[in-house]
C-alpha cells in the first residue's frame, strides 16, 4: 500500500512529547530534582462524587436483565441530550431542536472530525496562535499545501496576540472555513458578543462556516462574555459549536462531549444546498457506535441540581489558581493576559526572548515547566502558557518560582 503523504509530511512530534523529552532528559541530568509542572491542560481535580456515583449506579445497572444495554444510540442518549438543551441551551433562550445536538467521546473528536465534511480543497482559516488539533486534521486531509517555515502554504492565519488586544481580524480574503476558540487555548482571552458578531456576520455574506470550539465556556465568569455562538443572532446559520465535558467536569480521562450541528446551516455542492446536520449524522451511522452508556449517564448527573453544585466547586479551584498566577506575576511588570475567564495564563517573554527559551530558563533555574508559545503557531512565538489545572500548593509555589525569574 502507500501512505497518506499527509500524515507523512506533518512536522516533528507532537508539542507535549518534546516538552516531556526535554523534562526527563533534565530529570535525568539533575537526579533528585522535582519539577512543578503547569504545562499541559489536563485536569487534576476528583470527579464529582454525585457525578461518579450516577457513574457507577449506570455500570452496575449493565449487570443486570434490566439495566443492560447494548449498542447506544450513535447519536446520543436522548436524556442526556435533553439535559444538555435545557442547561446550555433553552435555559439561555437559544432555541434548538434534540436532535441538533450530538454526543461525543471527545470535542477532539469532533472538532477533528467535522473537516470531513468539506470538500477537498476548502480553505481554512485558523487564529493564530491555535489548538494545534484544527490545523492537524487539516493538514492530514490535505487542504493546507505544504509546510514551509513553520506554515502551512494554504492556510490562512489570523494573527492574535497583544498588538490587536487578542481580537482576531478578518480574513483579508474569503474563506470557506474559521476555526474560533473562547475561551481561547492557549491565549486564555475571550472575545464579547460583539466581537463575535463581526464573524458570524462576515460568515453569513461570505458563505463561510465557523467551527466554534467551546470546550472551556465553564470558565466564564459574569454576565457579559457568550457562553454560545448561538447567542449571537444568526450564527444558527453558520456555525457548529463543539463542548466538551473534559474541562466543566474533570472527564478528560471519562470522556464525554457533545456537539451541535444546527439544520440550518448548510454547504454547497454545486448549485445545490445541503444540511450539514444530516451529512454529520450520516458519517457517524458510519462511523461510531455511541458512548459508553454509564458515561453518558455521569454526564447527564452533572447537570443535576447536586452534580452542577460540586462540579462548580472545581471550577472554583481551578479559578482561583488562575488568580493566584495572574496576581503573582502582574506586579513583576510582566505582560500577562487571559486567566479571568479560562484556566490559561499567557505572558509574553521578558526580555523578547522565544517561548522555548523562557521554558528552558524556566526548568533549569526554578524546575517550573509551562509551554513555550511557539508550539501553537507562529504568532505564538515569544509567548508561553501557564495552566491554572494543579494544585493550589504547587500553583503558588510555581508562581512564586517563575516571579523570581522575570
Ligand atoms: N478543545 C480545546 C480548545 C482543548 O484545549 C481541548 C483539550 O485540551 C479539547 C478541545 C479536547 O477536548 P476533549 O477532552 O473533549 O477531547
Amino acid at each position: 500500500m502507500r501512505i497518506n503523504q499527509f500524515i507523512a509530511a506533518l512536522p516533528g512530534s507532537y508539542l507535549f512529547s518534546d516538552i516531556a523529552q526535554r523534562v526527563d532528559r533534565y530529570l535525568s541530568e539533575n537526579p533528585g530534582k522535582s519539577v512543578l509542572r503547569l504545562g499541559i491542560g489536563d485536569v487534576t481535580r476528583p470527579l464529582a462524587p454525585y457525578v461518579a456515583n450516577a457513574f457507577a449506579d449506570a455500570a452496575r445497572g449493565m449487570a443486570t436483565a434490566e439495566g443492560f444495554c447494548g449498542y447506544p444510540p450513535g447519536d446520543g442518549e436522548p436524556d442526556l441530550i435533553e439535559a444538555i438543551n435545557r442547561h446550555d441551551y433553552r435555559s439561555r433562550g437559544i432555541k434548538l431542536e434534540n436532535d441538533e445536538i450530538f454526543i461525543s467521546d471527545g470535542a477532539k473528536t469532533d472538532v477533528s472530525g467535522l473537516q470531513e465534511l468539506f470538500s477537498a480543497d476548502t480553505l481554512v482559516a485558523f487564529t493564530d496562535p491555535v489548538y494545534p488539533v484544527y490545523v492537524d486534521s487539516n493538514a492530514m486531509a490535505g487542504r493546507l499545501g505544504e509546510y514551509v517555515d513553520g506554515r502551512w502554504t494554504r492556510a490562512v492565519y489570523l494573527p492574535t496576540t497583544a498588538e490587536n488586544g487578542f481580537v482576531p481580524p478578518l480574513p483579508d480574503k474569503r474563506v470557506d472555513v474559521i476555526y474560533l476558540c473562547y475561551p481561547n487555548n492557549p491565549t486564555g482571552t475571550v472575545l464579547t458578543k460583539e466581537q463575535l458578531k463581526v464573524f458570524v456576520d462576515w460568515a453569513r455574506k461570505n458563505e463561510a462556516l465557523i467551527i466554534y470550539d467551546a470546550a472551556y465556556k465553564a470558565f466564564i465568569q459574569g454576565d457579559e462574555i457568550p457562553l454560545s455562538i448561538y447567542e449571537v443572532e444568526g450564527a444558527d446559520e453558520v456555525a457548529i459549536e463543539c463542548s466538551s465535558f473534559s474541562k466543566t467536569a474533570g472527564f478528560t480521562g471519562v470522556r464525554c462531549a457533545y456537539t451541535v450541528v444546527p439544520k440550518k446551516v448548510k454547504g454547497r455542492n454545486g448549485d445545490q444546498w445541503v444540511g450539514l446536520n444530516g451529512l454529520w449524522r450520516r458519517r457517524l451511522g458510519s462511523k461510531c457506535n455511541g458512548v459508553s452508556y454509564p458515561v453518558q449517564m455521569a454526564a447527564k448527573a452533572v447537570f443535576d441540581e447536586e452534580g452542577w453544585r460540586q462540579v462548580q466547586e472545581n471550577i472554583v479551584y481551578y479559578r482561583n489558581n488562575a488568580k493566584v498566577l495572574l496576581d503573582t506575576l502582574k506586579p513583576t511588570g510582566l505582560s500577562v493576559f487571559g486567566g479571568e475567564h479560562a484556566p490559561y495564563v499567557w505572558l509574553k517573554t521578558p526580555e523578547g526572548i522565544s517561548g522555548w527559551e523562557f521554558f528552558d530558563r524556566l526548568l533549569n533555574k526554578v524546575q517550573v515547566v509551562g509551554t513555550p508559545g511557539e508550539g501553537f503557531g507562529p504568532s505564538g512565538a515569544g509567548y508561553f502558557r501557564l495552566t491554572a489545572f494543579s494544585t493550589l500548593e504547587t500553583t503558588v509555589e510555581a508562581a512564586k518560582r517563575v516571579a523570581s525569574c522575570i
